[in-house]
């Protein structure tokens, strides 16, 4: 199951063509998205989704997207989709087609199914190698030009990593900076708990500011974690009583297994933390 729909709210045929073949997000990877959750026909956290495409679209200079666009198209697909069933709902929004003197950009919501692997990992959990990224943390700031933090549709090196790591046995990578610290995972941000405080690296650093992390975090603090937004080395991930990927449609994941060493059972810290992110949605 698929659905499309464009800005003006209208549906589109999914399997038909849409996109010319000199759009520059085809292109060039040039051009930024959203991944988001909905489930019980509600998209969740879609303002902050909506204002990460805006300032991802800030950082490439793209011109400001028509975020009531962008929730009409999400409402388009939302409406055409089956009830009791999750979309992983793409906000797609590129430079446009090469030379167009207006420079209009290219734009739509995609609705894909939640596949059976996602469903998987949230339940048991994944097995995760760390991977260098090769920069270190000051760079974002530096160089601004990398685009580092923005959620660019370039994602060539995010997927050749998760070959890498099905290449040695896992489902999943940590990305680490030059002076040892943890970034992120190619979809994902890491979450450490110990001592019952939660922490994620600062976004500062380059990294996505993610969405999940931030739901999770404001569950978590309802329900008496302490939650901290530090720099975290890699070699303290083995040391935490749960490690976890978080990421809009794989919701809260569990580590169970690092760089081929299996984590102490994190199961119950998995199990709580669910519950905290959950709450957030209730009611
Ligand atoms: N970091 C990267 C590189 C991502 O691609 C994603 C999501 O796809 C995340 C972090 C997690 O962000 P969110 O929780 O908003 O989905």
């Amino acid at each position: 199951m698929r659905a499309l729909a464009f800005l003006d709210g209208s549906l589109a045929d999914s399997e038909a063509a849409h996109l010319r073949v000199d759009d520059l997000g085809l292109l060039r990877g040039d051009g930024v998205f959203e991944t988001i959750l909905v489930a019980g026909k509600k998209a969740r956290e879609l303002r902050p989704h909506l204002d990460r495409l805006a300032r991802s679209a800030a950082m490439l200079e793209l011109p400001a997207p028509d975020l009531a666009g962008f929730e009409r198209a999400a409402r388009a697909v939302i409406d055409a989709w089956p009830e009791g069933q999750e979309i992983a709902l793409k906000l797609v929004y590129t430079r446009g087609v090469d030379g167009d003197p207006a420079g209009t950009p290219t734009a739509f919501a995609l609705g894909v199914e939640v596949d059976a692997s996602i469903r998987q990992a949230r339940e048991q959990g994944v097995s995760v190698v760390t991977l260098e990224r090769g920069f270190g943390p000051d760079l974002a700031e530096r160089a601004p030009w990398l685009l580092l933090g923005s959620k660019s549709i370039s994602y060539a090196v995010n997927m050749a990593a998760l070959r890498e790591a099905a290449r040695r046995g896992a489902q999943d990578v940590i990305f680490t900076a030059t002076d040892g610290s943890v970034l992120e995972g190619p979809t994902s941000t890491v979450v450490l708990a110990k001592d019952r405080t939660l922490y994620t690296p600062p976004s500062t650093i380059g990294i996505l500011p993610g969405t999940t992390q931030y739901a999770l975090f404001r569950g978590a603090e309802k329900a008496g974690w302490t939650v901290k937004v530090e720099p975290i080395a890699a070699v303290d991930l083995a040391q935490a009583e749960g490690l976890f990927l978080t990421s809009s449609v794989r919701l809260v994941t569990r580590v169970h297994t690092l760089d081929g060493v299996a984590l102490p059972d994190s199961t119950a810290v998995h199990r709580e933390l669910t519950a905290a992110y959950d709450s957030v949605y209730s009611g």
